[in-house]
């Protein structure tokens, strides 16, 4: 497939994709200055950048580039906000989803072997009061007659 060159960040992208591609580059001079000025108008009184979720609503209002373009892009939203010659928020920072994921089937796992342990305990004559429910430590409980 040919391909042309992208006029402002100079990569070769198919000819299938330029159009689109060109349309959201964020080396387009004007698309870093509407996104620049953004973040210069959104400072927090604190000093910081704004969040991801301000951004987020902001992106999409105004078509500039996507939270997940500029953490693509600049490696974080750190690496973003430092683009834009700002300082990102601690704990603003998004976590890999891969990360969350592990973490979500960890919490999973734990609840069903505590939920297969409540289930044995019922199979071998404890009669148990009311349904099992699970904490807000992840744990399932119930109560024993
Ligand atoms: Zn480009």
């Amino acid at each position: 497939m040919s391909k042309t060159k992208c006029r402002f960040c100079g990569k070769q992208i198919s000819d299938l994709g330029i159009v689109q591609h060109e349309r959201y580059c964020l080396s387009d001079p004007d698309r870093y200055e509407t996104t620049k000025q953004w973040f210069d108008d959104n400072v927090a009184d604190d000093g910081y950048a704004p969040t991801t979720g301000e951004y987020r609503d902001a992106a999409k209002k105004l078509g500039l580039p996507s939270v997940e373009q500029l953490t693509r892009q600049h490696g974080s939203w750190r690496g973003a906000c430092d683009f834009y010659s700002h300082k990102a928020r601690p704990g603003d920072l998004k976590r890999p989803v891969a990360s969350r994921i592990d973490e979500a089937i960890a919490e999973v796992e734990v609840m069903l072997v505590e939920a297969r342990r409540v289930s044995d305990d019922y199979n071998r004559g404890i009669e148990l009061l009311g349904a099992p429910r699970i904490g807000s430590d992840g744990r399932v409980y119930c109560m024993l007659k």
